[in-house]
């Protein structure tokens, strides 16, 4: 597995790499989810490609940046016995030198849900994805359906920027308790730990609901939101029934409705979906 740092190293690393290459983008302290993007890449693709980049872009002033947590060492041991090619490890100075001053910016999609509670975000995230994207030149890339907003978005700046690449999105690993698995799980303590059950216990309501029929997205909405407010250690930030393509939100479920929501624990906020239909 070849680590480089530098944009000519990469350039010359992608250069000899088999095709097609499978991209997989990810800011460390990997975790079986990622793992599992890495697997489905090795599975498509002759050669696969990951970087590991704590992207302070799509960080808000108050949120958790400096304390985002980081093991460069235990990543790359386990993304080399994932079997990945290449992976990049660009510094800040690299992604965005002190005269950067282009950003990438998808309009409609990030207006609501995290882009409504984490303004900038979505910019952060667009910017940087291009950027990995121009860099490693891969034929496809995979995300994860844990950020369904994000592989949204994503899927959208691709196709209006023509970048010539498949998105693939994948499916949320979970712990055996149904918490999906995501780096920020790192921050919660035991008793916080055991609460943050209650996104998945709160989504599995919702979804047993729409399997016995229920189709109206405000009581689908409300049983989450009953559901978290029982948990004495959990803050709801939004719950969400919406159209899955546009996510506008829905009164009446008749297609594929996205139901997602965000959830404080404690101090850690903790995002997770179901699709429905
Ligand atoms: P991150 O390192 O959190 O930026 O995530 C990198 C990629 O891994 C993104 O495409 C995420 O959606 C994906 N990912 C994160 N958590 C999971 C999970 N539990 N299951 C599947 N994919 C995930």
């Amino acid at each position: 597995m070849k680590i480089v740092t530098t944009l000519p190293e990469l350039r010359s690393a992608r250069r000899i790499l088999p095709e097609p290459v499978g991209f997989v983008p990810t800011m460390g302290t990997l975790h079986a989810g990622h793992i599992s993007l890495v697997q489905a890449a090795r599975a498509e693709c002759a050669s696969v490609a990951a970087s590991i980049f704590v992207n302070p872009t799509q960080f808000g002033p108050t949120e958790d940046l400096a304390r985002y947590p980081r093991d460069l060492p235990r990543d790359l041991a386990l993304l080399e016995a994932a079997g990945v090619d290449l992976v990049w490890t660009p510094t800040p100075e690299v992604m965005y030198p002190s005269d950067f001053q282009t950003w990438v910016e998808v309009e409609g999609l990030t207006r609501p849900l995290e882009g409504e509670l984490r303004p900038g975000h979505f910019r952060g995230v667009t910017t940087v994805v291009a950027k990995l994207f121009n860099a490693v030149g891969p034929d496809k890339a995979y995300f994860g359906q844990k950020d369904a907003q994000q592989a949204a978005v994503i899927r959208r700046m691709t196709k209006d920027l023509d970048f010539p690449i498949e998105i693939v999105v994948c499916p949320t690993l979970r712990e055996a308790d149904g918490l999906a698995m995501s780096s920020r799980n790192t921050y919660l303590n035991p008793d916080e730990r055991q609460a943050a059950t209650v996104l998945f216990r709160a989504l599995s309501a919702a979804k047993s609901a729409y399997d016995s029929g229920e189709r109206d997205a405000e009581k689908l909405r409300a049983l989450v939101r009953d559901t978290v407010n029982a948990e004495p250690l959990a803050r709801l930030q939004y719950v969400s029934c919406a159209d899955d393509d546009t996510l506008e939100e829905l009164t009446q479920v008749t297609g594929k409705a996205l139901l997602s929501m965000a959830v404080y624990v404690g101090k850690t906020r903790l995002i997770d979906n179901f699709v429905m239909g």
